[in-house]
């Protein structure tokens, strides 16, 4: 059987988010917050279930700068295998360091910081626009030589490093302390304490920061997230409001040089005021919003489904087919929406499980081509269109344990 083993990295981190939040109650300490770590799982399952789709393509633009402008020939040996660690450390460095001080990598790396706690699940939050950028910085990796079966290799044992810096249960780790990037710097990093923005900006060793002047140790206590918190659970909004905060700040600059001096720029650039401004246009806050169980329930099941689907679909990747796949991705990418938007109690959401049950039903003809499946398909989407108003009623009351149109 052809699987695919890397999807046991699903059920490998979900073991040490759980273990962390043993260790977290038994000290007496709340370092999960529900709706925090709801989102931050959310925005890591969509990023690994479309890595599923663009794996393939980074590593055919790897394979094709290495077989056409590869410098020098690099051949496997142990000496090569710490180099290349060190270049692609130095690399991660500086792409991180550029995603906070370029406005335009910002909008794809401001997601891994929106988090206003710090644990396990926070390391899950990376966006797919993150992947594609760190991509195009280490497309340097096979021009210097690299083999690019090598560079996937070295990518896997880098990208799993960062998983274990994201907590609060582990202190400060003495001798490697000096060395490597540790739970104790990766929290300084993700602080908005003054003193502490746009430090630590190392991967897996601290080297860089300390060379390139952007190493402070932790002392005060940090206080997690964005200077100006985002205070909204909605998984579109998390991607999309700096893209848009940016857009909207380059269309009131005047001037092509003011332009680009926003996109290209430092973030500060970007309108304080656009936040506010968008806010109130797309982001229409529910001020009746009260936290229920039964919300609760309904998210927590969703995502806990979610996260079996996404283990099974990329465990037996190889066998589903490509419509199949697309149809898994809109179906989970509709989920996260719905889990967002149900938190932050939105009475649209119920118009989204048309959108989920069109896709599953697209889905089942695909499987099973017979004219009886369309047809009972659209007899119940009649029924349900008839019964809108009390089917919307009801759900919401399911949902949210109350109902106001
Ligand atoms: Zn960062
Ligand atoms: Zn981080």
């Amino acid at each position: 059987m052809h699987l695919n083993y890397l999807a046991l990295a699903v059920p490998f981190f979900l073991t040490f988010i759980g273990l962390e939040y043993l260790v977290a109650r038994k000290n007496g300490k709340t370092y999960f917050k529900f709706n925090d770590s709801i989102t931050n799982l959310s925005v890591g399952i969509a990023e690994r279930l479309l890595d599923m789709f663009t794996v393939g393509i980074f590593y055919f633009v790897y394979d094709y700068l290495y077989r056409h402008f590869a410098i020098f020939d690099i051949k496997s040996s142990v000496l090569l295998w710490v180099a290349l660690l060190i270049c692609t450390d130095f690399i991660w460095y500086w792409y991180h360091r550029l995603a906070h001080e370029v406005t335009v990598f910002w909008c794809a790396h401001v997601v891994h910081h929106q988090s206003e706690e710090f644990n396990y699940t926070v390391s899950a939050r990376i966006t797919v626009f993150q992947a594609f950028i760190r991509t195009g910085f280490w497309a340097i990796l096979p021009v210097i030589g690299f083999p690019p079966a090598m560079i996937t290799s070295m990518l896997l044992v880098h990208g799993l490093y960062p998983f274990f810096i994201h907590t609060r249960t582990i202190g400060k780790l003495g001798i490697l302390e000096y060395i490597l990037v540790t739970p104790s710097h990766h929290r300084v990093h993700h602080a908005s304490n003054p003193q502490y923005l746009d430090k630590n900006y190392g991967d897996v060793f601290i080297i860089w920061d300390k060379l390139f002047g952007t190493f402070v140790k932790e002392e005060e206590e940090p206080v997690y997230g964005l200077t100006k918190p985002l205070e909204s659970n909605s998984f579109l909004w998390q991607h999309f409001h700096f893209i848009l905060e940016m857009l909207y700040s380059a269309r009131q600059a005047k001037g092509w040089r003011n332009k680009l001096r926003v996109v290209f720029g430092k973030p500060d650039n970007v309108d304080p005021e656009a936040r506010k401004i968008l806010e109130d246009k797309f982001l229409l806050r529910n001020p009746h919003a009260t936290e229920t169980p039964k919300l609760f329930n309904y998210v927590l099941w969703q995502i806990v489904a979610t996260l079996m689907v996404l283990f099974s679909f990329l465990l037996l990747e190889h066998y589903v087919p490509v419509f199949i796949q697309v149809c898994v991705t809109l179906l989970i990418l509709l989920t996260l929406i719905n889990c967002g938007a149900i938190m932050e109690q939105k009475n649209w959401v119920f118009y989204l499980e048309y959108a989920r049950y069109l896709v599953l039903c697209v889905a089942g003809y695909y499987c099973w081509p017979h004219p009886a499946l369309p047809c009972a398909a659209a007899l119940i989407m009649i029924t349900a269109f008839y019964f809108q108003s009390h089917l919307k009623e009801h759900y919401l009351r399911l949902v949210y344990g109350y109902y106001r149109s």
